[in-house]
């Protein structure tokens, strides 16, 4: 394999060859799904059912010989094409910037050192190096194989991981029994290994599914799916509608054609045909807001669901502090002692310079049994690889100890895993004197491993556990990270056996750490509090190290131990009393993986919607169960980032917060358009109902509706989407992601702007007429006055809770362009000939135009009197666990 692919496996390919691989093979990516071209997109527009109900009209008007109304519909048809294309074309640029912001990274091995490099870049005949965590980025053949374990359920449909080697297979061997090769798509969930990548990008079985798939990612969520369906039903409705009115003005005796375009007209009119692209650009936006903010997201639903978060659960080290890590204090069974300086710089010291066997092994163990780096980046220490092992090389450099390599040559590893809760190392003893084993982990775990403690002097005797206990607790409790370091010298044929461990290894001490709560963690603690999120640390740490620090953050009120439960007492718990128990807890302690799945659960079985971080491999199917699983995405492994709906590119907690405010706003601002586009559209639909009902003239006509409805739904509706988010959107309960989407008040704020607009517009067409106005002049009237309310109804819509004048009238920079962009259409269908005689309108005098807004501003007085009103009533309302006001309901002012 490696000599078909003209690579070395020691080596890996030379640079110059990967480049011309590059150039040859192309980028290691799947095609990007959907990629339909321009051409077909645009044509995708027109299936439609509101585009064959014009498509129909237009030629029926044809056919009748109605040439300048056929024309205005096809105008519409062509105009609706555009502008779907147009949104959709943005919403999927947006989400395509997103995918490229989580990019996989591969670590290959190029002119014989290890590179990271992207994903994308790998080219046949790489050599790549994998271990648990990572996602496989291509097709490979293993060369090398410790444990390798591969959950290849993405691409067989078997959920249990499969051991990979090395051995060589008979040529026909299907995928599922390919035990040699890494498939691409697959995750790593145990050990390591090296591998050829043998094909790549659409080469790659996975390649080959998707492109048989033509897997495209639907821009769906529930609400989407909500809504898609309430504009069905709503369309099919109207439409019975449309064809009964037809039938009564024929039967009274009207034209057929005339009847037609008015059935259509009110069929287009009433339909919220803009909803769901509304729908899928909000989202969109407001998933650029985020990816701003730094939380990327990958299931768009995600963004809907953030605005319902009710718990949060988030790891500690990394998340609500700094990662950065500083041992403070060595305990040693005779004796403690303190460190100063700070960060992973080498200055300072172990004061006194003591003079202790037990305290040199203790630093030893910290430093030998060790994975970490210390770096320098602008002339800072920086650490490479985990900062808990990287604070335990800089303290065994304060003690001048001279370490890893050069004294004690590493032979086995036993990896640390937060299941395992420790780690331990192999070496050789200089000048031949056999081997030790080293070990560190968490204090009661590796209590259980250890016999005997280390005094100063160097001997042996038996182990006192509780004072080694207590001194742990007593560290902890200020908040510090306690890690037991232990040794055990071995013969040197003797190897690293995990099953023999248990009470062999010699107590050396523990080492302290310090690691700095985030700077903004307690205020997004707080506002997450405020909004009426429950937040909760969940921690492998310790419970003194936990309860302190969420103390700190604000998590936890002074003195309320009750609030922390650690693992072991979960594991006490019986099944079905965890929902209530969790429910009391804020700090989780000492849990592990599989019990971190089962807080979710708890959770939910509470009626809780949950935000739940991780990190590692054995987080994986939490993130999965959570309503949002929340990876991170400098520390998390491909596996959990796989798992996620959302990555947060800091890893920081406020990020979480920062991306719950903008779920919000993003879904009032949804909101914000459904309370906009039914009332109008209703009323669009039933100013022609009226008029055929009732068999009198029609105020406006089918041509000028189609103007109006597609006019302001593009220029006034849609600028909802690009709404600030609004102050005080953290000041209220998580919004109830049962609440249906006609609430009763919707129901009346339909109600109550349909007749305002019907009534009115018919009011001002019979007075022009009874005042000398012509009938063009009295339905040009009629329809600037429509589109006057509308403009209005959209001020009042721009704010769920507040009145225009609190937030700025010209606050939102998108509506004053629709606005002025509207306000210049009318001027033109009233006073440009060419749209005069398009639209049957005419130029109106002065006198007309101030009773027209005279009338419109009379309207937005008694819209924002009703919402002053139910703002009233709702503060009167007992306030229940979630308010009616965050529903997808009429904003209440
Ligand atoms: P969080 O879950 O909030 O990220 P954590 O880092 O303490 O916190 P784990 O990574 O599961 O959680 O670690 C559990 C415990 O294992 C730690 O509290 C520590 O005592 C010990 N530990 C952490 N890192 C190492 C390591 N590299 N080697 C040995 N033991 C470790």
């Amino acid at each position: 394999m490696v000599r078909c692919l003209r690579t070395d496996a020691c080596r890996g390919l030379t640079t110059a060859e990967a480049d011309r691989r590059r150039d040859r093979f192309g980028p290691n990516a799947l095609p990007r799904p959907g990629t339909a071209g321009p051409v077909v997109r645009l044509f995708r527009q027109v299936r439609d059912p509101l585009v064959y109900v014009l498509l129909v009209a237009g030629v029926v008007t044809l056919a009748f010989g109605e040439s300048v109304d056929a024309g205005v519909i096809f105008g519409v048809v062509v105009l609706n094409t555009i502008i779907g294309f147009v949104e959709e074309s943005k919403a999927e640029s947006a989400l395509d910037a997103l995918r490229k912001m989580v990019r996989a990274k591969a670590r290959t091995l190029r002119e014989g050192r290890e590179w990271t490099i992207a994903a994308e870049d790998l080219v046949p005949g790489d050599v790549v190096l994998v271990e648990a965590g990572d996602q496989v980025p291509a097709d490979m053949r293993v060369i090398r194989a410790a444990d390798l374990h591969v959950d290849e359920s993405a691409l067989t449909g078997e959920s249990a991981p499969v051991i990979k080697e090395h051995p060589a297979l008979p040529e026909p061997t299907v995928v599922a029994d390919r035990r040699n090769m890494l498939h691409s798509g697959t995750l790593v969930t145990a050990g390591s290994g090296a591998a050829v990548a043998v094909a790549t990008g659409a080469a790659t079985e996975l390649g080959k599914i998707y492109l048989l798939l033509g897997a495209a990612e639907k821009l769906a969520t529930p609400l989407t799916r909500k809504l898609a369906w309430f504009s069905k039903v709503l369309t099919v409705a109207i439409l019975a509608l449309a064809v009964m009115t037809f039938g009564i003005g024929v039967a009274r005796g009207q034209g057929a054609v005339e009847m037609f375009t008015a059935a259509v007209a009110l069929a287009v009119g009433a339909i919220p045909e803009g909803l769901p692209a509304a729908v899928t650009i909000t989202l969109a936006i407001g998933v650029g807001r985020m990816a701003r903010r730094r939380a990327v997201i990958r299931r768009l639903p995600a963004v809907e669901t953030l605005g319902s978060t009710t718990v949060i659960g988030s790891d500690k080290t990394g998340t609500l502090t700094e990662n950065q890590m500083t041992v403070q204090c060595v305990w040693t069974p005779d004796g403690r002692f303190d460190v100063t300086g700070s960060g992973y710089s080498p200055d300072g010291e172990v004061v006194g310079r003591p003079r202790s066997e037990a305290l040199r092994w203790c630093l030893l163990a910290g430093a030998g049994c060790n994975d970490a780096a210390l770096a320098q980046r602008d002339g800072r220490p920086i650490a490479v690889g985990d900062p808990t092992e990287a604070a335990m090389l800089v303290v065994a450099h304060k003690a001048d100890l001279e370490l890893h390599g050069a004294e004690l040559t590493r032979v086995a590893t036993i990896p640390f895993t937060s299941d395992r809760q420790y780690m331990a190392t192999l070496h050789e003893m200089p000048d031949g004197d056999g081997r030790v084993v080293l070990a560190k982990g968490a204090v009661e775990r590796l209590l259980v491993l250890c016999g005997s403690e280390m005094a100063s002097d160097g001997t042996h005797r038996p182990i006192d556990r509780r004072a080694a206990l207590v001194a742990a607790d007593e560290l902890a409790r200020t908040g510090l990270r306690v890690l037991a370091t232990a040794m055990k010298p071995v013969a040197a044929q003797d190897g690293l056996v995990e099953k023999s461990m248990p009470g062999t290894l010699v107590l050396t001490g523990l080492q302290a750490m310090f690691d700095p709560p985030r700077g903004h963690a307690a205020d997004a603690v707080r506002a997450c509090r405020e909004a009426g999120i429950k937040v909760t640390m969940i921690t492998g740490d310790h419970a003194g190290t936990a309860t302190s620090i969420a103390r700190r953050i604000g998590l936890l009120g002074a003195g309320a131990h009750a609030e922390t439960l650690t693992g072991a007492e979960l594991a006490a718990l019986p099944e079905r009393e965890w929902p209530a128990a969790v429910d009391r807890a804020s700090v989780f302690a000492r849990v592990s993986p599989e019990q971190k799945l089962r807080l979710v659960k708890a959770f939910q079985a509470r009626g809780h919607v949950v935000a739940m971080t991780g990190d590692g491999v054995n987080d994986a199917p939490a993130l999965r169960q959570a309503d949002i699983g929340v990876a991170m995405g400098l520390s998390g492994t491909e596996v959990a980032k796989e798992a996620a709906d959302m990555v947060l590119t800091d890893d920081d907690f406020a990020t979480i917060e920062a991306a719950v405010e903008e779920g919000r706003g993003a879904f009032d601002n949804l909101t914000k358009f459904i309370v906009w586009t039914l009332p109008t559209n209703m009323a669009e639909g039933l100013v022609i109902l009226a008029a055929i009902v009732v068999g009198s003239a029609l105020p406006i006509l089918p041509t000028q509706i189609l103007w109006i409805n597609m006019t302001t739904a593009v220029a006034l509706g849609l600028m909802l989407a690009f709404e600030p988010k609004e102050a005080g959107s953290m000041q209220r309960p998580p919004r109830d992601p049962g609440t249906p989407l006609l609430t009763g008040a919707l129901v009346q704020r339909i109600l109550l702007v349909s007749v305002l607009l019907v009534g009115g517009s018919w009011w001002l067409f019979e007075w022009a007429q009874a005042t000398g106005a012509t009938l063009p002049e009295a339905r040009t009237a009629a329809v600037n006055f429509f589109v006057a309310v509308e403009v209005a109804y959209l001020f009042s819509c721009r704010s769920l809770n507040r009145s225009i004048w609190s937030i700025g009238v010209l606050g939102n920079r998108w509506v004053v362009g629709g606005v002025t962009v509207q306000a210049a259409g009318q001027l033109a269908i009233t006073y440009l000939p060419v749209f005069n005689s398009l639209f049957h309108t005419a130029p109106i005098s002065m006198h007309l135009w101030s009773l027209v807004l005279g009338l419109s501003l009379l309207a937005w007085l008694v819209i924002a009197a009703d919402k002053r009103l139910r703002r009233h009533f709702d503060q009167a309302a007992p306030a229940g666990p979630r308010s009616s006001t965050t529903s997808v309901g009429p904003p209440a002012e």
